[in-house]
């Protein structure tokens, strides 16, 4: 989760005030030494000229030149193909709105960046990120968070250029809550899109907030400070008596001592610069329930308390589904019990998922997660 040490500042806007529909950009692939793009009447633009293809067009880019130049001042966008069907295909993929090349600041190929308008990416985040029969409501709930949290990061690269050294928005990884490619939009999410176009969370009608969603909160949601390192205003841990019998069921694994010893050891050697130095056999991790948000373990004389998700993330994913877990000590291994899937912070997937199915509004919905936030209509 390291874009969350990137800093996450709150941008304000004037009361009141609109944006054009913004279009955004993501990273589709990096450093990649040969591109492939094709489509129907395409139309590439490099070096300030435009040249039109009419009918079926590839182009095959070599990239692995770019290689000799160390390092640029700044990303330099090379070349940029769309077309008037469009949609434009990146090896076997079909994308809309444009496809560009860029060299990075410290080349060793190209990037690639997909730039779109906002609501068609939402759109297509949306069929990946929820399952598409979900009820309408739920939908738009997780379309007003991803595009809350897609805008916010919009915003907060374009005020830094050209300071930036990233070219693009968002990565369409994991990192940046999206996956997939952008063709697969399906009726009900288009729909979800639609219906809430231009709405986002804001903090006292004025304020942009990153708006984070997760699978399932397992009975209270954390605020991001208490899984990350930043305070971000407007943020609440609500109890959610909603997502309990839907999702993943409450989990337990069973681990060796010396995988959670070294998992917490690495874990505080990254964030705190501390190593344990008890050795294994003396190793112990103190008692504590599920929401605590901190485990604490004894390395010899030493107590010592690490954020549960810090653990997680060394220990890995497929030991610890969320960060609503508790350890206990057994005799020759560590018994990690929990709920939940997921981060755990924001808009609880599962919880927003059945309270559509009893009737509660998008709007009911983002208010229970998000009791302290606004929707307001940016464009
Ligand atoms: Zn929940």
């Amino acid at each position: 989760m390291k874009l969350i040490s990137l800093g996450l500042a709150i941008f304000q806007f004037a009361m009141g005030e609109l944006y054009a529909s913004p279009t955004i950009r993501v990273l589709i692939g990096s450093n990649l030494k040969q591109v492939s793009v094709s489509g129907l009447d395409l139309v590439k633009k490099a070096s300030g000229k435009e040249k039109v293809y009419p009918g079926q067009k590839s182009f095959t880019f070599n990239c692995a030149p770019l290689k000799k130049h160390k390092s640029l001042k700044n990303p330099l966008l090379l070349t940029k193909i769309t077309s008037r069907t469009g949609l434009v295909s990146l090896e076997n993929s079909k994308y809309r709105g444009s496809i560009q090349l860029v060299a990075p600041k410290s080349p060793k190929g190209c990037d690639v960046v997909n730039e779109l308008s906002l609501e068609t990416y939402i759109g297509s985040v949306l069929a990946k990120e929820m399952n598409p029969n979900w009820p309408i409501e739920a939908l738009k709930a997780q379309a007003v968070a991803a595009r809350s949290y897609a805008f916010f990061k919009i915003r907060k690269k374009r005020r830094s250029r050209p300071v930036t050294s990233n070219y693009y928005d968002l990565e369409n990884s994991e990192k940046h809550q999206v996956n997939g490619d952008f063709f697969d939009v399906t009726f009900n999410a288009s729909k979800a899109q639609r219906m809430t176009k231009g709405e986002v969370l804001s903090f006292k009608n004025q304020k942009l907030v990153p708006v984070f969603f997760h699978s399932k909160c397992g009975g209270k949601t954390r605020t991001p400070d208490q899984v990350w390192s930043n305070k971000v205003e407007g943020y609440e841990s609500v109890e959610c008596k909603f997502c309990h019998n839907n999702g993943v069921k409450d989990w337990k694994k069973v681990l060796p001592k010396k995988k959670l010893y070294s998992a917490v050891d690495r874990a505080l050697k990254y964030h705190r610069g501390l190593r344990l130095d008890s050795g294994v056999a003396k190793f112990k991790v103190a008692p504590g329930t599920q929401d605590d948000t901190h485990i604490r373990v004894y390395d010899n004389d030493r107590l010592l308390s690490l954020k549960k998700s810090r653990v997680r993330s060394t220990l890995g994913r497929r030991y610890t589904l969320s960060n609503t877990f508790s350890v206990t000590d057994d005799a020759s291994s560590f018994t990690v019990q929990g709920r939940g899937f997921g981060h755990g912070v924001g808009l609880c997937q599962f919880g927003a998922l059945e309270m559509a199915k009893r009737g509660y509004t998008y709007r009911q919905i983002l208010k229970h997660y998000f009791p302290s936030l606004e929707l307001k209509k940016i464009y």
